[in-house]
């Protein structure tokens, strides 16, 4: 595919919105705010030539990235979003969508109908010898059912959706480094650009949503918090048609470690893809004494242990095993810093409970693009920096008590003995208890609650105090 270099296209429709995400003005008419020119913030001598300036600029074209870009772009505001790779490219994930995720790209009207998304019913948990399987919840406000797509797709898609609805999307376009003013705040990108040559891009606001490297969240002096969890998973594709047309998703929560014989402080994955392919992949945190764990090793045991007549073996094997981090439970902060937004893996926002990053990362972007469009309708100054700390502060709102709960599970539970101690032999001979599990792991609850799983659950979460504000 040729880096983009076409004009912003026309504009689609409002973005449909739901109750939670209150239609503000601004959503509702193109914006008239002023936009920064290169001659607003004019380069110093040293600084390489000026390619393009925005209204907002988006650093990556991952899930986070390409969704805040669609959703500026749909409210009229003029968004750059620039990706390191060429499209389509690989990307090392599950490749699974919880019914929330689901609910996003429904949100950003992707044609989810379309020949390569396949749907899942639901999940099978393994355990202990025994196994449950269980539909996703009926909830008024999320569809009931998941789905699956590689990432070699699914991205690209959600870019080239970018791209139609008036994001100017750049690939093949590196960013290296923040562009500040004397006060530190941020006014755009260095980068190298397709052809190697380095460039420069400027707008007021910049979203970092550049994956687990978190690279100009990190040059903005944004560091990890290290007493938050990130964990690390490991994937590889295999061939299998019949597994691959599985209704569910099938997750193992009794894995032990190759080497060690301890708990796997995580669990193993079966995802099947619906075109004669299958994920299978571990994820695993830290043991809590800091010791990590042989994925590769422990891949090959679990695989060794599944029945015979699966195949899943070097010979069924469709891709290398490939691993990758997975920054989780909001691990870093703040979120918003001198015209710098971070969304998705850049802020940490994997969720500490399952691993699950995508729906996290498409849901914090329409949550950062709302504020974005918010802010640019006030004047540059003390009110609209006001506007724009609304986004941590709302992310709070949402996650905060959840992931700081699912933090302490993971620290005192996950960390040591992996999922077995809260899918026991008790629990897991009553599916009805395995459902409200699932759906305290998955973060679908309904507030208000329809039923007694969502009265308890929230309950729970709502106990949790929330960690105080930090800016
Ligand atoms: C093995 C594994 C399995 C997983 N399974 C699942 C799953 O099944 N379901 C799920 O929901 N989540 C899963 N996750 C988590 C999920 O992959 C992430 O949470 C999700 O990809 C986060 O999206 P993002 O857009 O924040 O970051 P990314 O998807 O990492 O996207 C970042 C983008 O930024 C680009 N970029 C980086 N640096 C630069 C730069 N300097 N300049 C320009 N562009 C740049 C990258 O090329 C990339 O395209 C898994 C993770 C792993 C490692």
């Amino acid at each position: 595919m040729p880096p983009a270099q076409n004009p912003p296209t026309p504009q689609n429709p409002a973005t449909p919105q739901t109750p939670d995400t209150p239609q503000t003005p601004a959503t509702r008419k193109p914006l008239d705010t002023r936009k920064t020119t290169a001659a607003d913030t004019a380069p110093a001598s040293h600084e390489p030539p000026a390619a393009e300036d925005a209204q907002v600029i988006v650093v990556g074209a991952g899930p986070a990235g390409s969704s805040t870009a669609v959703h500026l772009a749909r409210a009229g505001v003029d968004v750059l979003l620039l990706e390191k790779s060429q499209f389509p490219r690989d990307k090392v994930c599950g490749d699974g969508l919880t019914p929330r995720g689901v609910h996003q790209l429904l949100r950003m009207g992707l044609d989810i109908d379309a020949p390569g998304w396949t749907r899942s019913r639901g999940m099978r948990w393994v355990c202990g010898g025994r196994q449950v399987t269980i539909d996703w919840p009926d909830l008024g406000r999320y569809p009931d059912f998941g789905l699956t797509r590689s990432r070699h797709d699914f991205d690209d898609i959600l870019a080239r959706h970018a791209e139609a609805s008036g994001a100017r999307l750049r690939l093949g376009v590196k960013a290296t480094g923040p562009l500040t003013d004397r006060a530190g705040r941020i006014t755009g990108v260095t980068a190298t650009g397709p052809d190697g040559r380095p460039v420069t891009y400027r707008a007021p606001l910049v979203i970092a949503a550049e994956g687990a490297s978190a690279r100009t969240a990190l040059a903005m002096g944004l560091e990890r918090d290290a007493g938050r969890p990130l964990a690390t998973a490991a994937r590889r594709y295999y061939l299998n048609d019949e597994l691959s047309k599985d209704e569910y998703l099938e997750l193992w929560a009794d894995l032990r470690c190759a080497r060690t014989g301890r708990d796997l402080p995580g669990y193993g994955w079966i995802f099947p893809l619906g075109d004669g392919r299958v994920n299978v992949g571990l994820g695993a945190l830290p043991h809590r004494d800091g010791t990590g764990t042989d994925l590769r090793a422990t891949l090959d045991q679990w695989l060794a242990r599944l029945p015979r007549q699966w195949d899943l073996n070097e010979q069924s094997a469709d891709s290398p095993l490939r691993s990758a981090a997975l920054p989780m439970g909001f691990n870093r902060h703040p979120q918003y810093s001198r015209g710098l937004l971070l969304v998705g893996d850049s802020a940490g926002m994997i969720s500490p409970w399952s691993g699950e990053g995508i729906a996290q990362a498409m849901e914090a972007a329409e949550v950062a693009a709302d504020t974005v469009v918010l802010a640019l309708t006030r004047p540059d100054g003390y009110r609209r920096e006001q506007a724009l700390h609304r986004y941590p502060a709302e992310m709070r709102r949402r996650w905060g008590r959840y992931y700081r709960l699912g933090n302490t599970a993971g620290d005192l539970v996950f960390s040591r003995f992996g999922y077995r101690p809260i899918l026991n032999q008790y629990v897991m001979a009553r599916p009805g208890l395995i459902a409200s599990l699932a759906r305290l792991l998955t973060h679908l609850m309904e507030e208000p609650p329809r039923d007694t799983a969502d009265h308890v659950l929230n309950a729970l979460v709502r106990a949790v105090p929330l960690h105080r504000r930090r800016r």
